[in-house]
């Protein structure tokens, strides 16, 4: 196969910071000052180390001393309780203090009193679904899209951990204050604390590597995203080695990847046992109904995907309600996956702004491809629909009182990170949701999925993650994208300025 003239990019060798200043920000409301991100210089070619070594010089900024107050704006609080029109909201040491009606939230002497009014104010997004390991552009998964004659893997994965700073710089640009990777090679560990490190970032949950009992040979290197599991003996082996690394939750692939269900689903349930012995929960992709049922029944705590091959019972829902068992829809991802390849990806206003570039070029780059020389599975072709049963499966999972999560599946083929978690949101509500209900998935019911209950909404007692939007979600849930500012722990960031500091 010919190399395609758009694909290859230049080799950086340097890169420069930038700082983060109110100067740049919008007027009114003063920024965090005096932090840094890495501006993208960094190709996806540039190496690892570099970025290692690179990310040491990137530090957080001090939480500010005083109290803050936001005065003014329309608090959705995350709860699903109807908005506060004149709110009051009080940050100190990073966290929210009091949070309600400004008639009756008195803002302290000694506070930093920001007039927000005509902003909508909500908890920060929680993308409950996620991977690190996948770009979101066409490389992404070779398994799937063969273009390792154009880039070979280990070239990927390297280009995708040398990216992850800006990586977390757009997700936190995007509104989204947490994620929870739900699967990854054991160097998505490092982005945990890495995360930690950085100024601009959301908080992290990871899951590890995924445990399954089929493993897709393209996706072969020295540290693998998933690792195939044959016998109980091996998995629990293996669950050790990935519980000593302290998940935040661990992750099985539950495919029916062979004719022996029994054996597999024996040692699905010696890996539960063993996570939920050291308090660890356990997240599994089961789309089909009967492997989902399967899931639940033996101890699932999380199910990643909807049920999608058919229209489950109610019965089924309930027992999802009754166990605690968290429901992520992940709507958009085969449509993602369908626009990719069948030649039909335009980005949104969104993912324009917010996705990262190098991403969405690969995948725009396939349409320029001579249909000759097009790799397997890549024709024109219209985007799937909206899958039917995932949109009556939602339906009845809310009827039946389901915790409902917000998830992207970012890192797959046309699946951003960042403004992909918007698509989603949209799709949720195309499926039938209120932009209220979208709200609080993506927020509270996200929550539950990180493992935390310090985020999500927006009380007193919670750490100050907040959404700060330009326009109403309620009317338009894309306004979710319309960002004036994001705060982490108290500290304001303004998202052009994050954007501007990429380019
Ligand atoms: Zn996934």
């Amino acid at each position: 196969m010919r190399l395609w003239a758009v694909t290859p990019l230049p080799l950086a060798r340097t890169a420069t910071t930038r700082p983060i200043r109110g100067a740049l920000a919008a007027p009114g409301i003063p920024f965090a000052a005096g932090a840094t991100v890495r501006r993208r210089l960094l190709s996806p070619y540039t190496d690892w180390a570099l970025a290692s070594v690179l990310a040491l010089f990137v530090w957080a900024a001090p939480a500010l001393a005083a109290p803050v107050a936001y005065v003014g704006a329309t608090l959705i609080d995350g709860t699903g309780d109807a908005p506060v029109a004149e709110a009051t909201v009080i940050v100190d040491g990073g966290r929210i203090v009091a949070a309600g009606p400004s008639s009756s939230t008195p803002v302290p002497a000694d506070a930093e009193r920001l007039d927000v009014r005509g902003k909508w104010l909500l908890p920060g997004l929680i993308d409950a679904h996620i991977h690190f390991f996948q770009s979101g552009g066409a490389f992404a998964r070779p398994d799937i899209l063969d273009l390792r004659a154009l880039r070979p893997y280990p070239d990927e994965g390297a280009a995708v951990r040398a990216a992850l700073p800006q990586t977390l710089a757009r997700t936190l640009a995007s509104g989204i204050t947490s994620v929870v990777d739900a699967g990854g090679p054991f160097w998505t560990f490092d982005v945990r604390d890495l995360a930690e490190t950085l100024a601009v970032a959301p908080r992290v949950a990871v899951a590890g590597p995924l445990l399954t009992p089929r493993f897709p040979p393209q996706l072969a290197t020295d540290d693998p995203p998933m690792i195939q599991i044959a016998a109980v003996e091996q998995a629990l082996v293996e669950a050790r080695r990935v519980l000593a690394r302290k998940p935040d939750l661990l992750k099985i692939w539950f495919i029916e990847a062979s004719t022996d269900m029994v054996a597999e689903q024996r040692w699905i349930a010696a890996v539960m046992q063993e996570a939920h012995a050291v308090g660890v929960r356990v997240a599994v992709h089961a789309t089909d109904l009967r492997l989902a049922r399967a899931a639940v029944d033996l101890g699932a705590d999380i199910l990643v995907h909807s049920v999608d091959d058919a229209v489950a019972d109610a019965q089924f829902f309930f027992g999802l309600h009754a166990r605690g068992v968290v429901y992520t829809p992940t709507l958009a991802v085969t449509q993602n996956y369908s626009r990719a390849l069948g030649l039909s990806f335009v980005p949104s206003a969104a993912e324009s702004r917010l996705g990262d570039p190098a991403a969405i070029q690969s995948i725009r780059a396939l349409a320029q491809m001579p249909p000759s020389q097009r790799p397997a599975g890549v024709r024109p072709a219209a985007a799937a629909p909206l899958n039917a049963n995932m949109v009556v499966n939602l339906r009845r999972a809310r009827e039946a009182g389901v915790v409902i999560a917000a998830g992207s599946d970012a890192g797959n083929i046309g699946t951003l990170h960042g403004p992909g978690l918007h698509r989603e949101m949209e799709l949720m509500v195309v499926a039938g949701m209120t932009p209220m209900q979208v709200l609080v998935a993506a927020t509270k019911g996200s929550a539950v999925v990180l493992g935390r209950s310090d985020v999500g909404t927006v009380e007193a007692g919670k750490l100050a993650d907040l959404l700060l939007l330009d326009a109403d979600p309620l009317v338009d849930i894309r306004n979710t994208s319309r960002i004036f500012a994001v705060v982490r722990g108290g500290t304001r960031h303004d998202p052009n300025v994050i954007l501007q500091s990429l380019r």
